[in-house]
């Protein structure tokens, strides 16, 4: 059997290995590193992809945050609302522009944050709402959306662990996950579902005035060079990655596939088990499975872990902290209400190795070393 890892990128790199090759070499032979035609090229299959008007390539998920909020000319003090059940950058570029971060709890069975959560946290200070599609499934849009409409609120949703997803409106539309609301933001770290070999990141949105803000915030704040209109950063997608993003974009529906059918596997041998909670689907949307996160009892956890890590299974926990309870958020977030779910969670959660390359014996093993463990 061939060594468990959380994610195996060198076995998928294997795999694609000829064309991800000639498509860097092809970087290298035009020189063209920083925004060359692979960027473009990657760009316009993106938009194509995700049936967008614009995409707008940049550094890391982190900018592409930090962009979205700047382009919509938040102010600060106004608010921000997202889940205290995710990664931190999230709620870390909201804080850095001076914005109040709001949190709220999350679904025990989604980990997503919902409409309800949303609208008990709104106030006459609410600019924004982050929805984060947790895991690799979107959020319950359709409700979102209406309340951010009826608000008045920006819509920025931190796709980066859901690129690829789809969700289904009741009048039978189609879209996938990040280009529902007002700009939609993703990451090609990668571990992520479509991972560079470095940083990476993206904007997606619709409105090509948006699309021209967030194009010049993210170069130095110009439309003509030397010329600034504004204060804005530096964030590139280099070509190299563009070009090999490009190649595994051709694939990501097969890495899904692949993730999808891991997961079933393991719902199939770890439903059932007292104590074990499989991970629950979202209604609406399909699962790209990011992770496969476990909830067990918070007292077994820890000796959970060790036990499969003497069997050489790695295990991860997405996330240990809530972000309300770190010392970063404590001057300039508050809470839209208790969050108890969210402290639950950090506590009994623990997410499986999960990525496109595991085959039936690793996975096998894996099921066999839980059930062990709780037989
Ligand atoms: C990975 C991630 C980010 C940040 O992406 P980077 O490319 O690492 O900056 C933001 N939000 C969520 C939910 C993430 O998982």
């Amino acid at each position: 059997m061939n060594p468990i890892q959380m994610v195996d990128l060198k076995s998928q790199y294997q795999k694609y290995k000829s064309e991800i090759d000639a498509a860097i070499a092809e970087v290298l032979e035009t020189t063209t590193y920083i925004n060359g035609p692979a960027v473009k090229l990657f760009q316009e299959k993106l938009e194509k992809y995700l049936s967008v008007n614009h995409v707008i390539p940049c550094a890391n998920g982190t900018d592409a945050l930090q962009i979205a909020l700047m382009a919509l000319g938040l102010k600060p003090g106004d608010e921000v609302i997202l889940p205290a059940f995710t990664y931190v950058a999230t709620a870390e570029v909201a804080a850095l522009l001076g914005l109040t971060v709001v949190m709220t709890d999350v679904d025990p069975d989604t980990f997503n944050i919902t409409a309800a959560h949303i609208e008990a946290a709104i106030t006459d200070k609410t600019k924004a709402i982050v929805p984060v599609h947790l895991f690799g499934q979107c959020c319950d849009m359709e409700p979102i959306l209406a309340i951010a409409k009826k608000h008045n609120l920006f819509v920025i949703e931190d796709n980066a662990q859901a690129i690829g997803a789809d969700y289904s409106f009741s009048d039978g539309r189609k879209v996938k996950s990040g280009a529902m609301g007002t700009v939609g933001c993703t990451s090609f770290y990668p571990s992520k579902n479509l991972g560079a070999y470095g940083d990476g990141g993206a904007m997606y949105c619709n409105d090509e005035q948006l699309a021209a803000e967030l194009r010049m915030i993210a170069n130095h704040g110009q439309k003509r060079r030397y010329y600034h209109d504004m204060v804005g950063v530096n964030s590139r997608l280099d070509s190299i990655q563009a070009a090999l993003l490009e190649v595994k974009l051709r694939h990501l529906d097969e890495f899904s596939t692949a993730r999808h059918q891991a997961a079933v596997f393991y719902d199939r041998a770890l439903s059932g088990i007292d104590g074990v909670k499989i991970p629950a689907r979202q209604q609406n949307s399909t699962h790209v499975f990011h992770q496969y996160t476990l909830q067990v009892p918070a007292d077994k956890r820890d000796a959970l872990q060790e036990f499969l890590k003497e069997k050489g299974i790695p295990t991860m926990i997405y996330y240990p902290l809530p972000l309300n309870q770190q010392d970063a958020f404590m001057n300039c977030s508050r809470l839209a209400s208790a969050l108890p779910v969210t402290e639950q969670l950090c506590k009994s959660v623990v997410s499986l190795p999960m990525h496109s390359e595991l085959d039936e014996e690793q996975l096998g093993y894996i099921c066999g070393a839980v059930k062990a463990f709780f037989g």
